[in-house]
């Protein structure tokens, strides 16, 4: 059973950001994936989960004790407004209870067309729906806030892309789904008073203590900032470019959501893209923390006049607010990259710090090293085994400069180096969603075979440490996967 929560919140709250809608039936639903650790949390038995009365659950067929709905945004994609987006292929199922007590949403993608799909048939295909599953599940066991799928169903159906797929839904658990976006459409119908109640609750949903501040709104806003700096800054300590970060996919509760063209890097290169339509390169790796500080600017506008009656004067409390976000994301960024580079001394200044850092990652751009290898080696060093840095990077003048300088900010003690090489294993995986086998078991998935997409999730679930046979998980894609895109046709 879906233990519903009795109050639905977002229903109950926010009359004007949904219509009610009811999913497809699916002709011939078969799960591909259940999530069993998740669906634990959720108090949900994984066998009930698999059959027919939790797969009518789960899509929607039979009906909830309450409406479902889909959930109205807008959004910048790519810098451009669209003032109605909002599910177009999705669908809000309902609140749900985990068992320590916390809200999530239950929600559909490729359930069908909606009110809000515009040109789009309303469906997705079986590989774009395991690959969100796959991503989630690394990015959780990564130890990030992400959304993560609770199932995976195909439906029976064929869906016309570039060419005929399998169609698939998935249930998806979040905290919430509410976006930037969703701010932005309550905004530009111009009913402060609708931004009002959205702001609300969001901060009852996600910021309670903003609630208890004088100005709770402003509160709110430096919290989403907090959040995201946290969210990005654990995005760049792994590779991870999210590839879409349009305002519509920035979750307001700070967990990573809709994972289109994502991927890995593998060079580490603050120019990777991966997305097929990124032609610009602004979602880029590097550009991630700007990025995230212009969508927080968009947040900002929508909570002017909550700000301040004054406009310039809500626009001088929203500025500085938003130009803050830098600070947070620098400190966030650095005390993570510290850990993964050993720099764990207090002594050791933060400038001094960043120099070592920074010398690091122009290296692996320089001699063309995965980051996920790159990092790894480092501890290595530290316990007199250098061999695994040696294979990756040449022995010239500047990796021997480097070197020098990165081992005069590490404790000389032995024993107090290996612990710091113990604490650089903790937070450098060794096991990371790799482009080609994400690509490979997506594709014997499409082709009805989910056993390489079930041992590469197996393998994802222990990222830090090395597994039994676990040695082509660990190695970026073989020569002429280099130029390797995602695409957005999802
Ligand atoms: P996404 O790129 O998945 O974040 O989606 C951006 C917008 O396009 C959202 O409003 C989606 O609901 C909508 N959308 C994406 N794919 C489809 C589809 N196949 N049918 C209808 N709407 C879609
Ligand atoms: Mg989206």
């Amino acid at each position: 059973m879906i233990r519903w929560a009795s109050e639905q919140g977002f229903v109950a709250e926010l009359e004007g950001l949904y219509e009610g809608w009811r999913p497809d039936a699916a002709p011939a639903p078969m799960v591909l994936v259940a999530n069993a650790s998740l669906a634990a949390e959720l108090g949900i038995d994984p066998t009930w989960l698999a059959s027919s009365e939790g797969i009518a659950a789960v899509l929607g067929s039979e009906a909830p004790p309450h409406p479902t709905v889909a959930q109205a945004y807008a959004g910048h994609q790519f810098g451009n407004y669209s003032p109605r987006l909002g599910d177009g292929r999705a669908l809000l199922l309902g609140e749900a209870l985990t068992t320590d007590g916390r809200r999530v949403d239950i929600h559909l993608k490729g359930s069908g067309r909606t009110t809000f799909s515009r040109g789009g048939d309303g469906k997705a295909a079986v590989g774009p729906m395991l690959r969100e599953y796959v991503i989630g599940e690394a990015l959780h066991a990564l130890g990030l806030p992400t959304t993560r799928a609770l199932v995976v169903i195909a439906t029976g159906e064929t869906i016309a892309r570039d060419r005929p797929l399998p169609g698939a839904v998935l249930a998806r658990v979040a905290s919430s789904h509410l976006r930037v976006g969703s701010f932005q459409y309550a905004a530009s119908s111009g009913d402060t008073d609708l931004v009002r109640r959205l702001a609300d609750h969001a901060i009852a949903r996600h910021y309670p203590q903003c609630a208890l501040d004088p100005e709770p709104y402003l509160a709110f806003l430096e919290a989403v900032s907090v959040a995201q700096a946290r969210l990005v800054s654990q995005w760049m300590a792994i590779g991870f470019i999210h590839g879409v970060m349009n305002t519509d996919n920035m979750a307001i509760s700070g967990e990573a959501i809709d994972f289109g063209p994502c991927a890995f890097m593998e060079v580490h290169d603050p120019r990777a893209v991966f997305s097929s339509i990124d032609h610009s390169g602004r979602y880029a790796y590097g550009q991630q923390p700007g990025i995230a500080q212009w969508n927080l600017a968009r947040l900002a506008e929508t909570l002017l006049p909550l700000l301040h009656h004054d406009t310039q004067e809500a626009i001088r409390i929203a500025t500085e607010a938003v130009e803050n976000f830098a600070g947070v994301f620098r400190h966030e960024y650095l005390s993570r990259m510290r850990a993964k580079a050993g720099l764990v001394d207090p002594a050791t200044p933060g400038e001094e710090a960043a120099a070592i850092v920074n010398g690091f990652l122009a290296l692996m751009t320089s001699h063309r090293v995965d980051h996920t290898l790159g990092f790894r080696s480092l501890s290595g060093v530290l316990r007199g085994q250098s061999g695994a840095f040696e294979a990756l990077f040449a022995n010239n003048e500047d990796v021997r400069a480097w070197r020098d300088r990165w081992l005069t900010a590490v404790p000389a003690d032995p024993s107090m180096r290996l612990g710091i090489a113990d604490g650089m294993d903790a937070v450098n995986p060794v096991h990371v969603p790799r482009n080609h086998l994400v690509e490979e078991a997506l594709a014997a998935a499409t082709a009805g075979d989910l056993a390489p997409l079930e041992a590469l999730v197996d393998i994802l679930r222990v990222p830090f440490e090395r597994l039994p046979d676990d040695e082509r998980y660990l190695l970026p894609a073989p020569d002429g996967w280099e130029g390797y895109m995602t695409f957005c046709g999802t």
